[in-house]
């Protein structure tokens, strides 16, 4: 199962490689073919919701299901508070005509999840990379109204964490959240790592962990026990070796698996058994 990727809601989101698009059915088909046959897309921002849900309508046979998985993004948060202050990494970020008040668009967010197709809150948490100090209040605020959402219907909760380890970990102590919590691609070190395995919060690992420099991930990673682990692309980004720098795809996270085997120093079937029992644990069998 791929647990967390952003499927292409219409030809304009898939990136193309030396020109050619692959569009989403053959993406899908290859990722039959590689022995993925369960996907969670992610819808991170109020107007892709109904692409992503009607996916999970779509495709929903035993050879491929996919589901959502539907949040604002921490990075949505502030400008439906109106604040869009430059980023960290230079971005102006863009208020939208759908970026109506945070208390709205958490109501509208509400209504959706109830769909048949979701399986997860996701992604929320915090973003100090895309987004300046100044918003942290709102993802706060945002990233807290999840966790409630995210309680009253029972569902787990991708969180996104992007240079926030410390503060993604304070809002949980805070919340005590009584549903199953993912960091999707895990980005912490070994210190993080350890609050994981205490709290028996689990952590999603993508293309990153297959990356040469990224060695604390990596040990970081070992210091998991496996039953918290699972495994993800977050396409289209973030593609693991050897195809970095090509654009990310469901099919592509065999690699990713077989490097994990190789980390775990087992099987590859049986990573494969534990990666699919650790999925079932958190989004149930479907
Ligand atoms: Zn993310
Ligand atoms: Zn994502």
């Amino acid at each position: 199962m791929d647990n967390h990727t952003h499927l292409p809601l219409g030809e304009w989101e898939i990136p193309s490689a030396d020109g050619i698009k692959l569009p989403l059915n053959q993406q899908l088909e290859r990722a039959k073919a590689a022995g993925i046959n369960r996907i969670i897309t992610v819808a991170c921002e109020i107007n892709d919701f109904t692409g992503a849900l009607k996916l999970t309508e779509e495709y929903n046979q035993d050879d491929l299901r996919i589901r959502a998985a539907l949040a604002l993004h921490p990075n949505e948060a502030p400008l439906h508070c109106g604040y869009n202050e430059p980023s960290p990494d230079g971005l102006i970020p863009k208020i939208g005509p759908q970026h109506c008040p945070l208390d709205e668009a958490l109501n509208y967010l509400e209504t959706q999840i109830t769909h048949p197709g979701v399986v997860a809150v996701g992604e929320t948490g915090l973003d100090m990379y895309r987004t300046a100090r100044g918003g942290l209040k709102a993802q706060i605020e945002s990233f807290h109204a999840h966790l409630e959402i995210a309680h009253r219907h029972n569902l787990p909760v991708q969180i996104h964490d992007r240079e926030t380890h410390a503060e993604c970990v304070s809002v949980l102590h805070d919340a005590k959240p009584s549903v199953p919590i993912v960091f999707h691609c895990f980005s912490g070190g070994t210190e993080l790592a350890a609050e994981c395995a205490k709290q028996g919060w689990y952590a999603s690992f993508g293309g990153p962990l297959t990356y040469p420099a990224n060695q604390e991930l990596r040990e970081a990673f070992l210091a998991l026990p496996k039953e918290l682990i699972v495994v993800e692309t977050d396409a289209p980004y973030l593609t693991p070796v050897p195809h970095r720098g090509s654009p990310n795809a469901s099919y592509v996270m065999a690699h990713t698996v077989r490097f994990i085997a190789e980390l775990w120093e087992i099987d590859e079937s049986a990573a494969i058994a534990q990666l699919n029992r650790n999925a079932q644990q958190i989004y149930g069998t479907w």
